[in-house]
């Protein structure tokens, strides 16, 4: 077996503790809601969750359970054919317990479903009506599956009032393969960031690329022009981290001054903002990001 790599500096990080995060999560059990923030241990938590200047905070929720039909290389959650059937109750009670903490800015994700007709679609759009009923100050960015391509499933998810369509297209074309799941494809996450556009164009569409996988310079250059093609709006870029044994291993682990040359990139190819950095995830910072460049 080769070495695994070495963990560099830049990405030994501690998680937050203390008493202001003891409190929330008091209030986040009460509440009965569990963020993708605390179970996957980001440690962004503390700039996520405070907000920054603009006090934007943002969280990340996972809706339809925790089993997918899918099984990406670089993702650990638990895959099933047929994951227990979603809960009726799920968008009342995420939206409450949303509205109950105060956030500037909800990401919505899910598992895929490709085992229910509509890939859970009107459930997701469901959720986000619900919270803007509650409090229609709240951003809310839907992190979607690709739905196969589905154009209904794509529109009834562009429709629903959401503020920021994100899919993510997680590596280069020649990766793809070997990374997602083989009902995932790099041409089909264009087609639907595209046709998510093309149903509202005032939508703000958003991807992902994670980098040390083992792509080269002008892969990652080529990905950002097909996405700006496709009118993607923003970009965030950050490291792959292995995230058990059974999983795809780091091929490299890219430097900060790397990602920044990318955020350079990124700005220069006129994405509205271009979040980029070793520990950055998909939702990372996202409601202090909207804001400033809403206000740029
Ligand atoms: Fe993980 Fe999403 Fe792939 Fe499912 S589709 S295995 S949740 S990355
Ligand atoms: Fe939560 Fe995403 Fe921020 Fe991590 S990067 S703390 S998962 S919102």
């Amino acid at each position: 077996e080769a070495e695994r790599l070495r963990l560099p500096p830049w990405l030994k990080t501690t998680i937050p503790t203390g008493s202001k995060f003891t409190g929330i999560k008091k209030q986040l059990r009460e509440l009965k809601l569990s963020t993708v923030c605390e179970e996957a241990r980001c440690p962004n938590i503390g700039e996520c969750w405070s907000g920054g200047k603009h006090g934007t905070s943002t969280a990340t929720i996972m809706l339809m359970g925790d089993t997918c039909t899918r099984g990406c290389m670089f993702c650990s959650v638990k895959t099933s054919r047929r994951p227990p059937p979603l809960d009726p109750r799920e968008p009342h009670n995420t939206a409450h317990a949303i509205n109950q903490w105060g956030l500037g800015y909800i990401v919505l994700t899910s598992v895929d479903r490709d085992d229910l007709p509509d890939g859970g679609s009107a459930h997701f759009a469901e959720t986000v009506r619900e919270i803007k009923r509650q409090n229609k100050d709240i951003l809310v960015e839907c992190l979607v599956p690709d739905f196969r391509g589905n154009r209904d499933c794509i529109q009834t998810i562009a429709e629903c009032g959401l503020d920021v369509f994100a899919h993510n297209i997680e590596t280069v074309e020649r990766l793809t393969p070997f990374v997602r799941d083989p009902r995932a494809g790099y041409r089909q996450t264009l087609k639907v960031l595209q046709t998510a556009k093309e149903v509202n164009p005032d939508l703000i569409t958003k991807s992902s690329i994670m980098l040390g996988l083992g792509e080269t310079d002008e892969q990652v250059e080529q990905t950002m022009k097909d996405l700006r093609e496709a009118g993607v709006d923003c970009l965030t870029l950050g490291q792959y981290m292995q995230p058990t044994k059974r999983h795809l291993k780091v091929f490299e682990y890219v430097t900060p001054a790397k990602f920044k040359e990318w955020e350079v990139r990124g700005n220069e190819l006129g994405f509205l903002y271009t979040a980029s950095g070793p520990l950055v995830r998909s939702s990372y910072r996202a409601g202090e990001f909207f804001i400033t460049s809403l206000l740029k």
